[in-house]
């Protein structure tokens, strides 16, 4: 029997882009919780892009009164500009931090990087910081598509949770086996922090591909067939990717996962009906 509590779940969200779509996301965020995260993510966008949005977004989830954890990238990012965050989030009472490398947009130099990698950010987060913040970085399952092979890509993780993380949250996948065998091949390799994975509901054929595509995630050809098959269907594609991804969460969870993190891009739909297919 599985020990899968509610509280299991958290959420990710990214900053609003203006006033409208602030105002929809106070609705989206009041819906969700419903589900009682365990705590709630807002991205960042690498090179700082969404400094602000991403501290003011984390700030309204506070209020409402659930925890909530910045994404934190340090590429294209100086250590004067990182320090500066860590004690503006350590004042505000933020105890929980996605640590990240980040993606610069094409065209963005990195040559302001201070560091590197993720590795390095933990290094600096535990070294300015101390134990103050609990956390979190990334996985994939699948591999990250700049890394030279699975094996590499897996002693990088190590070195990123050696150098202090506390969990970790995959890039999302649609086939179990992938985490799982990711699960095994970590935990012999001593990693013991739990490794939640991270799952992208299924809303939109042609962002889903886009997406895929860009992170090197794979989309399984049974379910790229029948998405093509719905066209512009909306609906039957919800329907069809809630049922996907409902069973996939179901799987993850009869095999002892630690907790499940949705991807909801800022839509309350397509993961309240995922959470309620579950029973929870
Ligand atoms: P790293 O762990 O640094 O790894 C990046 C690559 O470098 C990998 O190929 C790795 O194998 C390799 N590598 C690591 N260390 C070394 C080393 N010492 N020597 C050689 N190679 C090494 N992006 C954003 O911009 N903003 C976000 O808010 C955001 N949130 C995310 C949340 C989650 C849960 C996930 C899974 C991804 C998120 N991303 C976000 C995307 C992420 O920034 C990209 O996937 C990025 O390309 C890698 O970031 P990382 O932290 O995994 O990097």
């Amino acid at each position: 029997m599985s020990s899968f509590s509610d509280e299991a779940f958290s959420l990710e969200f990214f900053p609003p882009r203006d006033q409208v779509s602030r105002e929809r996301l106070v609705g989206t965020a009041k819906q969700l919780m419903a589900m009682h995260p365990r705590y709630v993510s807002v991205t960042f966008g690498a090179g700082g892009s969404t400094r602000d949005g991403t501290a003011e977004t984390v700030s309204m989830f506070s209020q409402l009164g659930c925890e909530a954890a910045p994404h934190l990238s340090c590429i294209g990012a100086s250590k004067a500009a990182l320090v500066q965050l860590l004690d503006h989030y350590k004042a505000s009472g933020i105890r929980r931090i996605v640590a990240l490398r980040g993606d610069l947009p094409s065209g963005m130099g990195g040559n302001d990087s201070d560091y590197r990698y993720a590795s390095d950010l933990v290094g600096l987060i535990r070294e300015h910081s101390g134990d103050w913040f609990h956390i979190e970085v990334a996985a994939y399952p699948e591999m990250h598509p700049q890394a030279d092979s699975p094996q590499h890509d897996l002693d990088n993780f190590v070195t990123k949770v050696n150098a202090g993380a506390n969990s970790a949250i995959t890039q999302y996948f649609f086939n179990a086996d992938a985490y799982f065998d990711f699960a095994d091949r970590a935990a012999q390799r001593g990693v013991t922090i739990p490794i939640v994975p991270g799952i992208m509901p299924i809303t939109n054929h042609t962002q889903l591909l886009r997406f895929s595509q860009m992170c090197g995630a794979e989309v399984p050809r049974w379910i790229r067939l029948r998405l093509a098959q719905f066209g512009d269907d909306k609906a039957s594609i919800r329907a069809f990717g809630a049922d996907v991804v409902t069973q996939l969460c179901q799987k993850l969870i009869d095999g002892g996962v630690p907790g499940i993190h949705f991807y909801t891009l800022n839509n309350a739909e397509a993961t309240l009906s995922i959470w309620k297919n579950l029973h929870y």
